[in-house]
């Protein structure tokens, strides 16, 4: 059974190609509405600087910019999502499901989605914007080869992700400026968790 109950925390999914801001707006309102943001990418370096057992193929693949096994995604996920899910008011998993079968993995396993974020871009944009950080970012997946192919693994999975959850899905545009992008964002967020400080709102009951 789902172990989340998402009458009272909300699970929200922000999808985007490489580059395409979603962390950097995960960021912005996660203070705001005590939401917790849980990014797949982060996760999966946190494990294989920590030289765990299951973090052993992760490098290579990471490094050939290919989606890693969804088993071991899925128990980092979990086990984060459990580890917060007492004080946590919502969640902002970002950059995941990255293919349709993650998505109905994810909803056996953990909890239904609330509602799902898409921050749209052209595939120039993202590669422009990841060129411009790459020099600074220390990743090591942030090089011109590593780039192509991420972008190629997003474009060969997003539309079929997209697909599955039309009711549920806003797209944001991340050529927009940046305050329509967080405006649009906070909009969908919104329509779950009310900030719990702000007048006529609700507080969040446990
Ligand atoms: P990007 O913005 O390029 O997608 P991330 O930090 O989100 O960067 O992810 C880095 C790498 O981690 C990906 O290229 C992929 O190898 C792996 N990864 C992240 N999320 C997932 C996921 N949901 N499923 C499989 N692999 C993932």
């Amino acid at each position: 059974m789902a172990p989340i109950d998402t009458s009272k925390k909300s699970i929200v999914w922000v999808l985007g190609g490489p580059g395409s801001g979603k962390g950097t707006q995960c960021d912005k309102i996660v203070a705001k509405y005590g939401f917790t943001h849980l990014s797949t990418g982060d996760l999966l370096r946190a494990e294989v600087k920590s030289g765990s057992e299951r973090a052993k193929c992760l490098t290579a693949i990471m490094e050939r910019g290919e989606l890693v096994p969804n088993e071991i995604v899925l128990d980092l996920l979990k086990e984060a999502i459990l580890a917060r899910a007492e004080e946590s008011k919502g969640f902002l998993i970002d950059g995941y499901p990255r293919e349709k079968s993650q998505g109905i993995a994810f909803e056996e396993n953990i909890a239904p989605v609330s509602v799902i974020i898409y921050f749209e871009a052209s595939s120039e944009t993202l590669t422009q914007r990841l060129l411009g950080r790459a020099a600074s970012s220390g990743r090591a997946d942030d090089n011109e080869e590593t780039i192509k192919l991420r972008l190629k693994t997003f474009l060969d999975n997003n539309d079929l992700v997209l697909a599955q959850y039309p009711d549920k899905l806003r797209r944001v545009s991340s050529h927009s400026t940046l305050f329509g992008r967080l405006s649009n964002f906070q909009l969908a967020v919104c329509s779950l968790a009310p900030p719990s400080s702000s007048r006529g709102y609700h507080k969040a009951t446990k």
